[in-house]
């Protein structure tokens, strides 16, 4: 070990700093943040100190350092782009044995200052001894994303109740079991959720009545439309905290693939043309892992609540008065639309985007297909594929010009993405040419025509019908 870890406490202990530049200012703003009386040496104060000096937040001593500044303080901080002062700095300093940290000069500093992760009370500081600063920054910025901006509540929480905590478990190996318990269990889900002081009673719950069952949960979680960097961060973690993965067919490999590997996954969900195989089974089975005590990820493409059927999962849950939790996903129409260059509104062509689906004849009918015909609008139609002929049919009818651009996204953002543009008036033809897959989605609207211009990912867009075809018909 080069370095020995340590945190201080400098709550009322005075600091010096020499220089009082951009450097300066970042270390300085930390010092104050932690409590430090911090003091400063330099000629000239950057002006966001010079208003800190104005709040009586920080005494500025001196335009020129001197050893004897040194008397009385606890840590010194060396901040300048002058070499020899600097070093003047750190040899007064380490003549009297104060820690001393040169900015970025490990070979001048007896302390070197981490990169943190700051939940406070929870505190993660990284460093590499000052021989590689790049690199505790990246690993920084890993842990950072994996580390849930509530867990400095949590750690609160912690805190106030570690007495009663001890109390209840004198034992060291079933504290530890306890601890366990609140992270992966309902306490750290309510505090996720915003509900801090529910969490401390249910806490104080399971302290009254210790190895009561761990309570289940199901979290709905959006995997947005396949490639794994659109999951979110909530998403992602989510995936690492299942026992249970229930996921629908549309959930990418790439996605599952996230998943902490001794998850249980069950494939459920949707077959052929959107429809569900059996409902009432998915809820069947989450409220039955969640019974069981476990932490269940409801996995779906987009977004839950987009189609996606995520509102009676929710309906079923509360019946069953089981917990839960949504995580929003990206949408197929938002999705796609990036990946195949279609801005969904645009100034000239498009003020408003309508999302709606046309699976089966009977949904169909059901449409308002006055207001899915406006001008200046773009519509995205979720499994549309088996219903083109209508879709083409009804908005003409209500008013949609016949040469308005459409575009069909196969696979949006995925690797085999297809894009194909076209107008209104060849709808069904463009997708029976091009053996239109699923999933797919359908946009219709002059925006669609600028995937020709904008496109970015995957194979150029598909230009029209296939000529011979069209030739036959
Ligand atoms: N909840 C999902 C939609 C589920 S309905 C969401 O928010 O995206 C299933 C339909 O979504 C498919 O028939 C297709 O129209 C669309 N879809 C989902 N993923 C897609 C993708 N990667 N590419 C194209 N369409 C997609």
């Amino acid at each position: 070990m080069n370095l020995y870890p340590l945190f201080a406490d400098l709550k009322g202990r005075r600091v010096l700093v020499i220089g009082a530049g951009q450097v300066a200012e970042r270390k300085i703003e930390m010092l104050l943040r932690a409590g430090a009386e911090v003091d400063v040496v330099a000629t000239r104060l950057s002006p966001l100190l010079a208003q800190c000096k104005r709040d009586g937040r920080l005494q500025h001593r001196a335009l020129q350092f001197t050893p004897q500044q040194l008397d009385g303080v606890w840590l010194v901080v060396a901040a300048t782009d002058d070499v020899a002062l600097n070093r003047r700095v750190a040899e007064a300093a380490g003549r009297r044995q104060i820690w001393v940290n040169v900015v970025d000069d490990a070979p001048l500093s007896s302390f070197q200052v981490p990169a943190i992760i700051d939940r406070s009370p929870l505190m993660i500081a990284v460093s590499s001894g000052g021989s590689a600063p790049m690199l505790a920054r990246l690993v920084r910025e890993r842990l950072e994303r994996w580390l849930t901006p509530s867990l400095g509540l949590l750690a609160g929480l912690f805190d106030r109740c570690r007495t009663r905590i001890r109390a209840a478990f004198p034992d060291l190996a079933r504290r530890r079991a306890f601890y366990d318990e609140l992270l992966q269990g309902q306490v750290s889900a309510l505090v996720d959720a915003g509900r801090v002081a529910e969490a401390e009673q249910e806490l104080l719950r399971t302290l009254a009545q210790p190895g009561a069952a761990r309570r289940g949960r199901v979290i709905l979680v959006g995997a947005g439309p396949g490639a794994a960097g659109l999951l979110t961060l909530d998403a992602l973690r989510a995936l690492q905290q299942a026992d249970v993965i229930l996921h629908d067919q549309l959930v990418s490999a790439e996605v599952l693939e996230l998943a902490r590997r001794d998850a249980e996954r069950i494939a459920v969900g949707k077959h052929g043309h959107g429809h569900s195989t059996a409902q009432e089974d998915i809820h069947g089975l989450m409220i039955e892992h969640a019974r069981r005590g476990q932490v269940v990820v409801r996995l779906k493409g987009g977004d839950p609540f987009v189609f996606g059927r995520g509102g009676e999962e929710l309906e079923a849950l509360r019946a069953a008065g089981i917990d839960y939790a949504v995580v929003p996903g990206i949408t197929a129409a938002v999705a796609c639309a990036a990946y195949a260059g279609i801005p969904l509104t645009h100034r000239d062509h498009a003020q408003s985007v309508r999302l709606a689906t046309a699976h089966c004849a009977r949904s169909i009918d059901t449409l308002d297909w006055r207001a899915l015909a406006v001008e200046r609008q773009t519509l995205a139609l979720y499994m549309a594929g088996a219903q083109l002929d209508t879709v083409r049919q009804r908005l003409i009818e209500y008013g949609r010009s016949p040469s308005t651009p459409v575009a069909l996204v196969e696979n949006g953002s995925r690797r085999d993405q297809r894009v194909i543009v076209g107008t209104l008036a060849e709808l069904p033809e463009l997708a029976r040419d091009h053996q239109l897959k699923s999933p797919s989605l359908l946009y219709i609207g002059e925006v669609a025509a600028l995937a020709r211009e904008l496109s970015w990912f995957g194979a150029a867009p598909i230009e029209g019908r296939v000529a011979a075809l069209a030739a036959a018909a």
